[in-house]
This record gives structure tokens, C-alpha cells and sequence, in this order.
């Protein structure tokens, strides 16, 4: 599998410094995080982002993220619908095969078949602006409380009843903890339709109290990454691991330094359950 760093693992540093550090830490790709690209854009152009990437070895599979698509009124719908546009734009500019796009919270009263209906009709109309542009779009289910689509089970069968080849999953290991996933539905899985997997690890709280902050590095915390990567490596998953972890106690370190750390414990998680399993 290859590994990506993403944007909010460096949070304070700029999409320039990621790149740098991604790169010399030995990874294949970076993950951006949106605004850090939007402030990049401020004073570079696509063109020239382009060719940091190339200059650095290193390419972008994904920009992180399109927020709460889903249960938005007539006007918060349609300024998604231009965010989408503009988004993927980008994307197609640097080469960037990916975009992520985060579910809303659920309104009061909502059923989670409510919850399927809007997820797959914005996803579909998402789906057709991203086609014109050759880019996919990764649906990040958040296992936290109040969120639409907290379980891989609800955001796989979204996006099965999506069925478009440009539409597919991302696992969070953090959110797939956090809101009860069951490994079996991993192996019911597709893995074609995964397009992305975020690993990080947790520290010891109960499921209900944890928050983006309490995220630590693969291999620190008490989450079933083992578990989680002998599922994927079952269904034959093979694309990217990226190392996504949200906590501020991180953001005070050296972006360089911790873009290397990052890069030896996902690794080491990976080489673990290769060991284990007896593949080579
Ligand atoms: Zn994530």
C-alpha cells in the first residue's frame, strides 16, 4: 500500500511546508487540506503547485474536504454545488484523483432512509459536476454523535445506491471506531468502491467522548488498527493509507520531523499485520 500524509496531521504549517515534509519523511503522496490550498492560491498559480509536486516526487491524491453535503437548505445547496465545481476544477488541474466530502449532521425527527435518500441525491448530482472533470469523490462517514452517517454500513449502502464509478469510500480508522463499525463490513466490501483510508490512532476513552483531539499516532493509542488493516488487506484493498490525525499538541512539533514520525508508525502498523499474516 502506498502512504499519504494529509494536511491536517501538520495543520499549522503551509501547504508549501507540506509538501517539503511529506516528501523528504519518504511519502508517496500528500493529502491537502483545503484552505491551506485556497491561501496557496493566493500568491501561486495551478501551474505552479504542479510543479512543487513534481519537484518534490510526490504527488496529491486528494483534497480534503467538501463539509456537510448533505441536509443543507436551497441556498446552502447551492453554494455547495459551486464549491464542488471549483474544488474539482483544481483538482484536475494538479492531477489530483480524489476529493473528499464530509455527510451533514442529522436533523431532528430524520430517519436514517431520510438519511439515504439526501446522501445519494446530492451525491449523484456531486457526482455528475466531479465527471466532467475526471475526479472522484471519497464519502468520509464521522462516527461522532449527531453526524447523518455515522457506521461504514450506512455510507456503503449510500454509496452502492449512488452507483457511480466515480463515487466511492473512505475509512477513517478514528471514525469507524468512534461510532461502532464491525470489521465484518469490511470484508462485505467492494474494494473498489474504497478510495482512501485515513489511519490514526485514539486514546483510552469511552466511544461517545472522543474528539478530533484525542487522535494520536498509528500505534499509541487503543483503536483495532491490526484488526482494520488485515480486513483491507483481505478484501484486497491496495490503494493509499494516509495518516490523518487533528491534534493540537502535534501542530506545536516541527512539521518536518513530524511528517517522518508519522511515516515510520503507519508503516510499522502496516508491516505488522503483513508479519502476521504470514504474506510476504
Ligand atoms: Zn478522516
Amino acid at each position: 500500500m502506498k502512504l499519504a500524509l494529509n494536511g491536517a496531521t501538520t495543520m499549522r504549517a503551509d501547504l508549501a511546508t507540506d509538501i517539503e515534509a511529506a516528501s523528504a519523511a519518504g511519502f508517496d503522496h500528500l493529502e491537502i487540506w483545503a484552505s491551506k490550498l485556497r491561501q496557496f492560491l493566493k500568491t501561486h498559480s495551478s501551474a505552479e503547485l504542479k510543479a512543487l509536486f513534481a519537484n518534490h516526487s510526490l504527488t496529491p491524491y486528494s483534497i480534503n474536504s467538501i463539509e456537510r453535503i448533505t441536509f443543507r437548505d436551497e441556498k446552502g445547496h447551492n453554494e455547495l454545488l459551486r464549491e464542488c465545481e471549483d474544488v474539482c476544477r483544481l483538482a484536475s488541474e494538479i492531477d489530483c484523483p480524489y476529493v473528499v466530502v464530509v455527510p451533514g449532521l442529522m436533523p431532528e425527527g430524520a430517519t436514517s432512509e431520510d438519511c439515504i435518500v439526501d446522501s445519494s441525491r446530492v451525491l449523484d448530482e456531486l457526482a455528475d459536476i466531479a465527471g466532467r472533470f475526471g475526479v472522484g469523490l471519497a464519502f468520509e462517514f464521522l462516527g461522532q454523535p449527531g453526524c447523518s452517517v455515522q457506521t461504514l454500513d450506512l455510507a456503503s449502502e449510500i454509496v452502492e445506491r449512488v452507483a457511480r464509478p466515480n463515487v466511492g469510500l473512505v475509512i477513517d480508522s478514528f471514525h469507524f471506531y468512534a461510532g461502532g463499525s464491525a470489521i465484518e463490513s469490511i470484508d462485505a466490501l467492494d474494494a473498489a468502491r474504497l478510495f482512501i483510508f485515513h489511519i490514526n490512532d485514539a486514546e483510552d476513552l469511552p466511544r461517545e467522548e472522543l474528539e478530533d483531539r484525542h487522535r494520536l499516532l498509528p500505534g499509541l493509542g487503543i483503536l483495532p488498527l491490526e484488526d482494520i488493516v488485515a480486513g483491507l488487506r483481505r478484501i484486497g484493498y491496495d490503494r493509499v493509507t494516509s495518516v490523518e490525525i487533528f491534534r493540537p499538541e502535534y501542530w506545536e512539533r516541527d512539521p518536518m520531523e513530524l511528517a517522518r514520525d508519522a511515516r515510520k508508525a503507519a508503516a510499522s502498523v502496516l508491516a505488522r499485520v503483513t508479519l502476521a499474516g504470514g504474506e510476504r
